[in-house]
């Protein structure tokens, strides 16, 4: 495994790797890397003969008051856990090497980034779209996978990769949880102890979500909502940023549960945000 610094190194090694022929699958990530990355991480080495992964916590996609500096950090564990998988190439950049003094491009996905975590976090998803269009340039993947655990960044991506000709083709894998039901998240690692226990009402709630369209028919967004608000509300001293029901093709409101929805959660416990999602099908 070569662990890589420079972007035009990387782009180097790996056009040596396409000119033999062989098939490149991309992960990015921010690092603190655990189970979630792994089954991406895992998927891309059934699928690929050489898999590179990104680590890099971007600075594009952090408003000024949020956690960029606090952001949780295990560089060592993260080469620990890309080598026991089977990883290639783990590519590690300092800002300065991809950001430019007056670096002043941006790639903005409209519609789709402007609304759910769009619109807790204005510019958050032109970061996420910016830093991916550059690695994509850099690795020139043959597969990019991303986490559905990140519903909207996904759908962004694979929106951007599309609408700019990047070739690239995009896999979204199911969220890997906690034996509680918890999304894994290297925010997890903020948590305290109670708020651990009491983070876990974002899965219930999306599963009380769940039984109430699969058993009891019901399909009406505004009374889904209201159940997973009284759950999250009676175990737990969260403060909800929103819940959405949309759809998961456009991320588009819906009057009535019918076809693929995208029932998504973002909520405070203390000063760290989490989300949470399912998809929920059906044919009414
Ligand atoms: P991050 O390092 O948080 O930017 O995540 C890197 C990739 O891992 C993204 O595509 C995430 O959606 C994905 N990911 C993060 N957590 C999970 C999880 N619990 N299950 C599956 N994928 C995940």
């Amino acid at each position: 495994m070569r662990i890589i610094r420079d972007p035009r190194c990387l782009a180097r090694a790996l056009a040596q790797q396409k000119k033999r022929g062989l098939r490149i699958g991309f992960v990015p990530t921010m690092g603190a890397l655990h189970a979630g990355h792994r089954s991406l991480i895992r998927r891309a080495r059934q699928e690929n003969d050489c898999v590179v992964v990104s680590i890099f916590v971007n600075p594009l996609q952090f408003a000024p008051h949020e956690d960029l500096k606090k952001y949780p950090r295990s560089p060592r564990q993260d080469i620990c856990l890309c080598r026991e998988s089977g990883v290639n190439f783990v590519f590690v950049p300092v800002p300065p090497a991809l950001y430019r003094p007056d670096f002043s491009t941006a790639v903005t996905v409209k519609g789709l980034s402007d609304v759910l975590c769009g619109r807790s976090r204005p510019g958050h998803f032109e970061g996420v779209a910016t830093v991916v269009a550059k690695l994509f340039h850099i690795v020139s993947p043959d597969v990019a996978y991303f986490g559905q655990k990140d519903a909207q960044q996904a759908l962004i991506i694979g929106r951007m990769a599309r609408d700019l000709d990047f070739g690239v083709r995009i896999k979204v894998l199911p969220i890997v949880r906690e034996a509680d039901g918890l999304a894994m998240s290297s925010r997890n690692a903020y948590l305290d102890s109670p708020q651990r226990k009491q983070a876990a009402v974002l899965y219930q709630s999306l599963k009380a979500a769940r039984s109430l369209i699969v058993k009891q028919r019901v399909y009406r967004p505004a009374v889904i909502i209201g159940r997973m608000r009284s759950v999250i509300r009676r175990s737990s001293g969260a403060r909800i940023d929103y819940i959405a029901i949309v759809s998961a093709d456009d991320l588009t409101p819906v009057r009535k549960i019918r076809g693929k929805c995208l029932i998504a959660v973002a909520a405070w416990f203390g000063t760290t945000r989490l989300i949470d999602n399912i998809v929920v099908t059906s044919s009414v």
